[in-house]
């Protein structure tokens, strides 16, 4: 008997079945979430698809399935409810798998899934309060304190991507909020908040003789590589974009050992993992001291890396009771 882990994301959907011990033994299967010119429907077919294959191939039958996915969830009822980069809404994955493969299926939105893996099979092993953060095209994160995963009344509880990180609230979030961390330095809000530092805080002369004014056509269009790039190569406009989003990353980070007061902070997804850890992840460290009243925790990058979700989803088929009973019922 095997167990499957199912990790949604907003381009990918990655597969791979494991044994008890949450081992993968199958190839990690990666499929589009969704195609041009698909529906839900689609996509939840293709998933059941790549399950059946894999477990063919591995010759073994399920025991359960656990998946990770992108959000806003209704965990009540196991649906996607709407997701700003697809155009899908109120997916129903959880009865789908379940009417499918006749197993138990367990879902949770992807950040608290990966703070489940983290405490299952990475560096959360000997602790009882970790926080995850992933600063990807977005910023997320899951926390478990005291050994409880925090959930929220609607599984919503660490939205940390949306605390306040400037109270004059001058770039806008997707979510239609202002001063959101994610707003200024995710993947994908990067360029708009060196775009606003360039314009508030350095010359144009200064942006005409550093080597990012040559990489693209505006500097809305500035992308963490373009910047990490120019830094190695000792620009110093682009040293000092990045001191300011360590300043800001520390600020958000802040908040969160404050709330949750962490033994360790894993850090993921590809702005991090992507991007050398002394340009990014070792200035955020210096600075946060200056922001936290609590004992400062271990904080680092995730050894799970692009799996993490993955492992997560693994472990709460393997254990689903880390999810509240609300959660488990439909
Ligand atoms: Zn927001």
């Amino acid at each position: 008997m095997v167990i499957v882990g199912i990790d949604i994301g907003a381009t990918w959907t990655r597969i791979a079945l494991a044994d008890h011990n949450g081992k993968i033994i199958s190839k990690i299967k990666k499929i589009a979430t969704l195609q041009e010119g698909e529906d839900k429907f689609d996509m939840l077919r293709r998933i059941e698809l790549t399950v059946r294959e894999l477990s063919t191939q591995i010759g073994s039958d399920i025991e359960a399935i656990g998946v990770g996915t992108i959000g806003p969830l209704d965990l009540k009822k196991g649906v996607i409810l709407h997701t700003p980069n697809l155009p899908i809404e109120n997916v129903p994955i959880l009865r789908y798998l379940r009417e499918r493969f006749r197993v138990p299926v367990y879902m949770v939105n992807d950040c608290t899934a990966a703070v489940i893996g983290e405490k299952f099979f990475g560096v959360g092993r000997h602790y009882d309060n970790i926080v995850y953060i992933t600063i990807s095209t977005g910023i997320g994160g899951g926390a478990i304190v005291d050994g409880n995963v925090l959930f929220g009344k609607d599984g919503n509880a660490v939205e940390i991507g949306h605390v306040v990180v400037d109270h004059s609230g001058k770039l806008k979030c997707g979510c239609g909020g202002y001063g959101h961390w994610e707003a200024y330095t995710s993947g994908k809000n990067i360029g708009k908040f060196a775009d606003l530092l360039l314009r508030e805080f350095f010359s144009a002369d200064e942006y005409k003789l550093s080597v990012l004014s040559k990489c693209v056509e505006s500097p809305v269009d500035l992308k963490y590589s373009h910047i990490t790039k120019a830094a190695r190569a000792n620009d110093s406009l682009a040293l000092r974009i990045l001191d300011i989003v360590a300043n800001v990353n520390a600020a958000g980070l802040a908040t969160v050992i404050n709330s949750y007061d962490p033994d360790v902070v894993s850090f993921g997804g590809a702005v991090i993992l992507e991007n050398p850890p002394e340009l990014l992840l070792e200035p955020l460290k210096e600075k946060v001291v200056k922001f936290i009243i609590n004992r400062e925790p271990e904080i680092l990058i995730t050894p799970l890396g692009e799996d993490i979700v993955l492992m997560g989803a693994v472990a709460i088929a393997l254990d689903p009771e880390v999810i509240p009973k609300k959660f488990r019922e439909l």
